[in-house]
């Protein structure tokens, strides 16, 4: 019997593990054996603070992911804009190779004791009124006494319970990794008529486009065909100069494209008796925030932290969550607001209801 079982081996889970592998007796459960290549690699300045606190910091700065110096954006305006870090009092943030990073954060977990199970799908869960009996794919039986859902969007044992996601849009995110030999080291932000492009450096001599639009407002072929997304992307002013840029073959050699949801969801119960859901299985955020990875940690710490010390673990955690939802929807629906440019087009005239 485990005192925590966590389902979800992300950067919420994961960093869940971490935290509460000094006091507690953990198993993560994840049905990847190997992170794969995900989309969303920016995370901001303040995720170092959390790092010192887990005392990972020192090994995290040995991983040499790409120091972030800021964001160039061309928002509201053809002028662009830039936001750097030089003043942040947590210093500069990062571009992550991801699949490195949540390796890292697995192992971190297992060298502190956590039990790790992968790959592993949750398939049942049984409340015995003690304990969760949960069931997976390969055919592992854990007992927990406390049930963490850090699933993701799916949220998969929040599904299994029958809770249900609210949405707020319909965005998706089409997205290619190329190669890329440039000194070109900002992250780049550019609102169109249809939805806005981003494109970040990433370790390793690549980087990351990503085109974020409603799925009704993208010809199907965008969503498959990286030539056909780069083609869409040279229609928008600040990509063209982006990939005058790049030389013909980092176009020519791009590696992986994919599509993503990437709506504002959250489940309308994110905890219960002897349970809760965490990162984005409890709130999913556009990735205009670039908060999602720091939110999944700092929910992680939140729970790690209210299981520690509070009597009632769920009625704290619900409203703190509730909160951070509410500036969040705060945050966004201004910052969609500043684009007045094509308030006709069905993607803005959306936001801006
Ligand atoms: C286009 C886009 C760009 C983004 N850019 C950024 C960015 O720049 N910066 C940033 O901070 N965030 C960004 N994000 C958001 C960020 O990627 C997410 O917020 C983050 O991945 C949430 O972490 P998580 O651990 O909660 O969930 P996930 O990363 O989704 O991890 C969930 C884990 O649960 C596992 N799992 C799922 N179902 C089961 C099951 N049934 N049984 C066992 N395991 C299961 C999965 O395999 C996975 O490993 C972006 C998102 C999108 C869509």
């Amino acid at each position: 019997m485990f005192d925590v079982a966590i389902i979800g081996a992300g950067v919420a889970g994961s960093v869940a593990a971490i935290a509460l592998a000094p006091t507690h007796s953990v198993v993560l459960i994840d049905k990847q054996a190997e992170p794969p290549q995900r989309i969303g690699e920016c995370l901001p300045p303040a995720a170092r603070r959390i790092f010192r606190r887990l005392d990972l910091l020192e090994a995290f700065n040995q991983q040499s992911h790409l120091p972030s110096q800021g964001m160039q954006s061309y928002w509201g305006s053809e002028h662009a804009q830039i936001v750097d870090h030089i003043r942040n009092p947590d210093g500069f943030g990062w571009h992550l190779d991801r699949q490195k990073f949540e390796l890292f954060l697995r192992e971190s977990a297992h060298q502190r004791g956590v039990e790790c199970i992968w790959p592993a799908k949750l398939v049942s869960v049984q409340d015995t009124d003690e304990y969760w009996d949960i069931t997976t794919d390969s055919a592992h039986r854990i007992q927990a006494k406390f049930l963490i859902d850090a699933g993701g969007r799916q949220s998969p044992f929040a599904r299994l319970r029958g809770i249900q996601r609210e949405q707020t849009d319909k965005l998706i995110a089409c997205w290619a990794i190329l190669s890329d030999n440039t000194q070109h080291r900002m992250g780049m932000l550019s609102a169109t008529k249809t939805g806005w492009w981003y494109s970040a450096p990433l370790p390793d001599n690549k980087r990351v486009i990503a085109f974020q639009t409603d799925s009704d407002q993208v010809d199907s072929e965008v969503k498959k065909d990286p030539g056909v997304l780069i083609r869409l992307a040279l229609t928008c002013p600040a990509m063209t100069r982006l990939f005058a840029s790049l030389d013909d073959t980092s176009i020519s050699d791009s590696i992986h494209c994919g599509v993503s949801a990437a709506n504002s969801t959250r489940l309308t119960q994110v905890a219960g008796h002897r349970w809760a859901a965490l990162g984005d299985a409890a709130l999913s955020f556009d990735p205009l925030s670039s908060q999602g990875m720091f939110n999944a940690m700092a929910s992680a710490m939140q729970l790690v932290d209210l299981m520690q010390t509070s009597k009632d673990v769920s009625r704290e955690y619900k409203h703190q969550i509730e909160n951070i939802w509410q500036r969040y929807l705060i945050h966004k629906n201004t910052f969609y607001r500043q684009e007045n440019r094509w308030k006709d087009s069905p993607f803005w005239k959306r936001r801006h209801q």
